[in-house]
């Protein structure tokens, strides 16, 4: 028997969506940017999709350009607009929140290596931005501000809408983007990103395929291709669409819409289910975020004491629990979280970090077996160490 507790990492496929591309798949399709039917056929689908797209994000379809998934959409994101500062103003100046997820942050070092100056915007121990830092940093040479909607790891909702009415105010010429990977499947980005100009989002974190994302950009960026080619997505991606991905991509955004409302309530109950049950018996075990900070519903982060969180995830994956660390590269080891150090959490404290991300599948029947495994594993390899 299988508990997955691992939505952040990657969302099941959603049946709809599954279905939903089958059919796209089943029949002949064409190069979109072709003439006959078959072609017409990717181009209408591909279209449609886009303006599904665009309708989650509260955007006009031809801001929305399809990508293969959230760190494409990032490094288009960061590189495009920081190069194309730099090219045509001899300097670009990018602040990165200091908990984004690597695929920004490595976009930002990217950045860095070719003559961009690169700022850390620090956060305090809830996670949270420090807006007075932020104030403090922009200036009339900011290019681009990047602040993730929700944190990856602890769910924490950043203030994106008051970080975007700062850099109007104090730096008007300057970008913001906001990765809001995690934020899709429970917040509803047209309202929270209205104030970004960049937006990027993943299919496989709401349901739908890997492989499949878009980044979202408001038609007064400026943004260099990072691919070059045939000049598809009006010159911003080249390639030849992946149809049926961006159908999944659109149909699983339309589910987490139509359910958002009944989802946060469902899944936040659940999630409060499981937190109270394990800090109830899991002695030493606390939570990483603070009561009372805004975070995701899905998301569970606490550290539990005298257990190696690798050892903890391995013996409860032994178990049929699946959780996270919060934090891998891509060999899949655990690295030390640089959103934990961030926010302040001793490393002793950080190396017991477990991730629990529920979803629209979660059910009651999961939380139960999580509460009857993962304190027994707990205590089990506390006895062992
Ligand atoms: N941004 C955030 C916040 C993420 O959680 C992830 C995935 O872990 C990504 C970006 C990268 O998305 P993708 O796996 O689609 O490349």
């Amino acid at each position: 028997m299988t508990t997955y507790l691992d939505y952040a990492a990657t969302a099941p496929l959603r049946p709809e969506v599954a279905a939903a591309m089958a059919e796209v798949l089943s029949t002949p399709l064409g190069n979109p940017t072709g003439s006959h039917p078959p072609a017409q056929r990717a181009r209408r689908l591909l279209e449609e999709a886009r303006e599904g797209v665009a309708a989650f994000l509260g955007r006009d379809p031809g801001e929305v350009v399809f990508t293969s998934g959230g760190t494409e959409s990032a490094n288009l994101a960061v590189l495009g607009v920081a190069e194309t500062t730099l090219r045509e103003h001899g300097e670009a100046v990018v602040l990165c929140s200091a908990v984004e997820h690597p695929a920004v942050r490595e976009s930002a070092r990217a950045a860095a290596q070719t003559g961009v100056d690169l700022r850390e915007l620090p956060v305090d121990e809830r996670g949270v931005l420090d807006a007075e830092a932020l104030a403090r940093t922009l200036s009339s040479r900011t290019t681009l501000v990047a602040v993730m909607t929700a944190n990856n790891e602890t769910g924490v909702i950043e203030p994106v809408a008051e970080v975007a009415e700062a850099v109007r105010r104090r730096a008007p010429q300057a970008h913001v983007f906001t990765d809001a990977v995690q934020a899709a499947p429970f917040l509803d980005l047209a309202e929270v990103t209205a104030g970004a100009d960049l937006v990027s989002v993943s299919a496989h974190k709401v349901g739908g395929p890997v492989g499949a994302g878009a980044l979202g950009v408001s038609p007064v960026v400026k943004l260099l291709a990072r691919q070059h080619g045939g000049g598809q997505e009006r010159e911003r991606r080249s390639g030849t669409q992946d149809v049926a991905g961006a159908v999944g991509l659109a149909t699983a955004l339309r589910l987490a819409a139509a359910e958002r409302d009944t989802s946060t309530t469902r899944v936040a109950a659940l999630r409060d289910r499981l937190r109270d049950g394990l800090l109830g018996v899991t002695e030493g075990a606390h939570r990483t975020v603070p009561a009372g900070v805004p975070v995701l519903p899905g998301h569970l982060h606490l550290c539990v004491p005298g257990v190696e969180r690798e050892e903890l995830l391995v013996a409860l994956g032994a178990e049929g629990v699946c959780a996270s660390g919060g934090s891998s590269c891509a060999s899949g080891a655990l690295e030390p979280s640089h959103v934990l150090a961030a926010m302040g959490v001793a490393p002793g404290l950080a190396a017991g970090a477990v991730r629990f991300t529920l979803g629209y599948g979660t059910t009651d029947a999961d939380v139960d077996r999580a509460l009857a495994v993962v304190p027994a594993v707990v205590a089990a390899l506390r006895r062992r160490a």
